[in-house]
């Protein structure tokens, strides 16, 4: 071991890197991180935490409306881009400071420098050659947009929290997670919103009555869904505008086109190939349980692997590397039953099969399905329903799906997650007495299925 620089060498410092690298040095191993751009990576910097930070903002408008039915009178409301970006970026400048304080307290040495992997021992950071018995790649993912003419007119998330005024109109590309979010946010802050999307329904893979739900609230707040289109062609116009071109042959204009057409792995410029570590088409690193790549001394977590891309899931892949190389405990990770959620608004949250999918697994589903007005909304007089679903083995008894959209989803699912991970029954369920009143409790009282 000696003969290296260090036990455990991370390239790149987002959550699953730093994660690994804290724990290994905790456990006391030698540790080194390189990161070329803000230590954080893109859950603290431009993903999960700026993106919640906006989409706070947008519910705002709505919170302003519906405090009328509450006897409310509110003055003239005004809102700035301007402010809401600077206190934003204030605070992913605290929690860059807070990971990079982490760090130097775990003794760990940051290398703020691009790293590439020369072989399987040996990585070039800057001018220097550093060595480590052990490398772990966590360089995560970035946004990856189509190639059409005049495609560098349009933005990604990387750059919508960082634009310098509120566009009047924007229109997003794609159906998944990062569309229907800043959706929500545009549409909230006061764009005009129209949302361009291939299939035939948002939220592939989700849920059917989460798609049809959620597409039908977002419309009702405003946003335009257009189904079974794809962007062919970005043109800027005299005015300054940009001209989307449709595969119908219609068109739309905005002043932002923003893709979310999905991410792809971080491995430029990684000296994967040099290194001798394979990568899938499209450049996804394929690991086994315990995050080892086909070389064994190289590991990988996070969004550059080819598995669930979400910050937890990259925390707990590096806090189970480190513990596995560096602890004595050897642990594989468990994917099963990753909840999540989309912030959308409102917000879907979901854990357990799509109903199809339960039905593809378990055979024959016992549905338990509700669709309510929220009571905020019975003196608000907003029209938006929760839609709540439960999905249950009808052979076990078990809970395999749950499914909510509205307000407080991901806070509500968070919960239940645990239930459904330790396979718990819907008598389980009805026997729990629910808080009420709560949007939540429905999930403990829905008594007859809806077919099975
Ligand atoms: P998603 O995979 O969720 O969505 C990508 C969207 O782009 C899909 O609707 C896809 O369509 C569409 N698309 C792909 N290629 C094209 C194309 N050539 N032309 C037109 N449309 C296209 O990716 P995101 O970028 O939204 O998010 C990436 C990942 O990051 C998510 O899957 C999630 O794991 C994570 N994430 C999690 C969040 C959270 O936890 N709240 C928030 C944001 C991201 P189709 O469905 O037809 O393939």
């Amino acid at each position: 071991m000696d003969n290296f620089d260090f036990d455990l060498l991370v390239i790149g410092a987002g959550s699953g890197g730093v994660r690994a690298a804290r724990i290994a040095a905790g456990h006391g191993a030698r540790v080194g991180i390189c990161e070329s751009s803000r230590v954080g990576g893109t859950c603290v910097i431009r993903g999960c935490v700026p993106k919640k930070l906006l989409s706070y903002a947008a519910h705002f408008a709505e919170e302003f409306e519906d405090a009328a039915g509450f006897g409310w009178e509110l003055g003239d409301r005004r809102f700035s881009w301007t402010r809401l970006i600077e206190n934003k970026d204030r605070e992913i400048d605290r929690l860059n400071q807070i990971y990079l304080q982490l760090l130097s307290n775990s003794g760990v040495a940051l290398f703020p420098v691009h790293g590439k992997l020369i072989d399987s021992h040996r990585v070039q950071l800057g001018e220097d050659i550093v060595t480590a018995e052990k490398i772990l790649i966590a360089t995560g993912g970035r946004p990856w947009v189509p190639d059409m003419p005049g495609v560098e007119l349009g933005i990604t998330s990387d750059e919508a929290f960082h634009l310098k005024a509120l566009p009047q109109r924007v229109i997003v590309v794609g159906g998944g997670f990062i569309a229907c979010e800043f959706a929500g946010i545009f549409n909230g802050l006061g764009s005009a919103v129209v949302q361009v999307y291939r299939g035939d329904q948002i939220l592939r893979g989700f849920d059917h009555d989460v798609r049809d739900t959620l597409a039908m609230e977002m419309s009702k707040k405003g946003i335009e869904i257009r189904l079974e289109l794809n962007v062919t062609e970005l043109i800027r116009t005299r005015e300054g505008l940009i001209t989307a071109k449709l595969d119908n042959g219609t068109e739309l204009q905005a002043d932002t086109v923003m893709f979310a057409t999905g991410r792809v792995p971080n491995v430029r410029g990684l000296g994967l190939r040099d290194a001798g570590v394979h990568a899938l088409p499209g450049g996804m690193i394929p690991v086994d349980e315990y995050s080892r790549t086909n070389l064994s001394n190289v590991f990988a977590v996070g969004d550059v692997t080819n598995r669930v891309n979400l910050t937890p899931v990259a925390l707990m892949e590096g806090h189970a590397f480190a513990d596995s190389e560096f602890g004595g405990s050897p642990r594989p990770v468990n994917h099963g039953l990753i909840p999540s959620a989309v912030f959308s608004h409102p917000p879907v949250a979901t854990v357990g099969h799509a109903e199809k999918d339960a039905i593809r697994h378990y055979g024959k589903i016992d549905v338990y399905k509700s669709s309510f007005t929220p009571m905020k909304h019975t003196l608000s007089g907003r029209d938006e329903k929760t839609m709540m679903k439960l999905l249950v083995q009808a052979s076990s008894g078990k809970v395999v799906g749950l499914h909510v959209v509205g307000m407080d989803a991901p806070e509500i699912v968070q919960g239940f997650a645990v239930a459904i991970k330790s396979g718990l029954t819907k008598q389980q369920f009805d026997l729990t007495t629910g808080i009420h009143p709560t949007a939540a409790e429905e999930l403990v009282t829905m008594r007859t299925p809806i077919q099975g």
